[in-house]
């Protein structure tokens, strides 16, 4: 494996069974469940993993109703990764299923976008509607890291390692940022909530959480000219990608699967 050639790692950690019409901006006309798997995502090169987003906690899973599958220690450890050990994290956006057990990497600097931030503590939160995705204690982590010389902005598109790259998107969130990834099938994009379902970047629909309707339609554009192929792009909250990917290894089937090995057709 060359230096910028990487594994890549999707850990589910969490679901949430809801309508499809929750889904979509205008509803969806099936009334059918399409449920929410919850994602963190590890990018192993031959220097270091890094790990991107971390996830909610147990405590607030609960309050929102949303399952933990696995907790997100759990699924790291499963392939062989000590979160004492992680030096970098980025966070693709602040909401709280990205950011929590904010106590789980005590040495990793964290990447996140300048406007991502300033979105999560600025005039937008003063509205119970944008600041809802967001949980405070999480907030109050990520400005505690970055008075601690631990959180590194980016502005745009950044080279965070050889191989690893983060480009802003933002549409749902004003900083989202999605991570492309050169791997051994060519380059793999982590899309976040850039496309939550496949159906979302496939049909051009769109989640209800969003800030900007015309930048979350570009970003599917985004998304496209980053991946080596439609079949590269990864969704953020999509059940399918645990039926697609192969097992990580062995008896880690429908939880930890490998981004950087060929999907199944079909
Ligand atoms: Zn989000
Ligand atoms: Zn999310």
């Amino acid at each position: 494996m060359s230096d910028d050639v990487h594994e890549v790692y999707a850990i589910h950690y969490g679901h949430h069974d809801r309508p499809a019409a929750e889904n979509y901006i205008g509803g969806d006309p099936h009334d059918v469940l399409q449920p929410l798997d919850y994602f963190v995502w590890a990018i192993v090169g031959k220097a270091e993993t890094v790990i991107v987003d971390t996830g909610f906690d147990e405590t607030v899973g609960t309050r929102r109703k949303r399952q933990m599958v696995k907790p997100v220690r759990e699924g790291l450890n499963a392939i062989g990764i000590d979160p004492e050990n992680i030096e970098t994290v980025i966070v693709s956006h602040l909401h709280y299923d990205h950011c929590g057990n904010y106590d789980l990497f005590p040495r990793a600097r964290y990447h996140l976008q300048d406007r991502e931030m300033e979105y999560a503590t600025g005039r937008c939160m003063c509205h119970a509607q944008l600041r809802n995705s967001y949980e405070e204690d999480y907030i109050v982590a990520m400005v505690r890291k970055l008075y601690r010389g631990r959180v590194e902005y980016h502005d745009g598109t950044d080279e965070i390692a050889p191989g690893i790259t983060v480009h802003l998107i933002g549409g749902h969130a004003k900083g989202l940022q999605c991570i492309r990834v050169k791997t051994r099938r060519g380059h793999v994009v982590l899309a976040a909530d850039a496309t939550h379902l496949y159906a979302h970047m496939e049909q051009g629909r769109v989640f209800p959480t969003t800030y900007n309707l015309q930048e979350v339609l570009e970003g599917y554009r985004t998304l496209k000219k980053l991946a080596s192929s439609p079949a590269h792009i990864v969704p953020g909250h999509d059940p399918e990608v645990l039926a697609r990917y192969p097992a990580a290894k062995q008896g880690l089937e429908g939880w930890i699967v490998r981004l950087d090995a060929d999907p199944k057709s079909g």
